[in-house]
């Protein structure tokens, strides 16, 4: 369902005057966790100021060590729906846990599967009965078919709005945290009618890292980026070194609107 020998025309999902895939290109920006209100309308205004559409911020946050801050949970969703209507911002969260999906679909715009549920077969299914854009991210060792495959285990459900991310895969590099398969985004606007977006944040881990890219995701045809921003990354409660500042978030937009790639 999926493949684009099912269907030649580009999937655009629309959120009303806002809509990802068919050339455009998004932006999806927001701290990598949802730490308190005054932290999330703070980057709530940022994306707004540059005219974006689209907020993220982490509620149910999948940390490697079971001690680290796992997300503030449905209160994190609270949040970041409130900071978003405050700026008349679309919300993209993740969901890791099938018992959660109808809740934060009440909050949200766009439910996020993690590279780390990429394979819970059990989500995938639930999320493809929902009534919500899903934004489905590529697992961490997982080749295009099965990321393709998994794309397919939420429509074969029914649900048709599916936007994939590439976030890096994980290989013997450790120049970088994952290393960005950029190639993926072409192969996968040829063998998809889904749009493609690339997350540079998660995919170098490093700051240096996030606008060449970005340039190269939006060179190389990806429908959109995303990436993390905080009022104050030192203090960042998760992915603190790689999240930009707001000033770094200013020079980042510019000269992706300089490069003439970002419109
Ligand atoms: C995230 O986007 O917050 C995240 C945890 O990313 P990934 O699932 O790609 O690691
Ligand atoms: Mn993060």
């Amino acid at each position: 369902l999926v493949s684009r020998s099912m269907k030649s025309e580009d999937t655009v999902v629309s959120f009303g005057s806002a809509y990802i895939g068919g050339g455009s290109m998004q932006l999806i920006a927001g701290p990598c966790a949802v730490e308190s209100y005054e932290q999330t309308a703070a980057a709530a205004r940022e994306v707004k100021k540059h005219g974006l559409s689209f907020l993220r911020g982490g509620a149910y946050k999948p940390r490697t060590s079971p001690y680290d801050f796992q997300g503030l949970g449905l209160e994190g969703l609270k949040i970041l729906r409130k900071a978003a209507d405050d700026y008349a911002l679309k919300a993209v969260s993740e969901v890791v846990s099938v018992y959660d999906l109808e809740t934060a679909a009440e909050y949200l715009d766009i439910i996020q599967i993690g590279a780390r549920n990429m394979q819970n077969f059990d989500l995938l299914k639930e999320a493809g009965k929902m009534n919500k854009p899903i934004l489905l991210k590529r697992g961490l060792s997982a080749t295009i078919e099965e990321f393709i495959y998994s794309a397919e285990y939420i429509m074969s459900q029914g649900n048709k709005e599916i936007i994939l991310c590439e976030r890096g895969i994980r290989t013997y590099e450790r120049a970088t945290r994952n290393t960005l398969d950029i190639t993926a985004v072409p192969i996968l606007k040829k063998e998809t009618h889904l749009p493609v977006l690339v997350d540079v944040t998660h995919s170098t881990g490093r700051k240096d890292l996030l606008l060449p890219a970005a340039k190269a995701a939006m060179a190389i045809g990806a429908d959109g980026v995303m990436a993390e921003i905080h009022p104050d990354p030192a203090t960042a409660l998760s992915d603190s070194a790689q999240q930009m500042d707001f000033s770094e978030f200013d020079d980042f937009i510019l000269e992706l609107q300089a490069s003439g790639l970002l419109r």
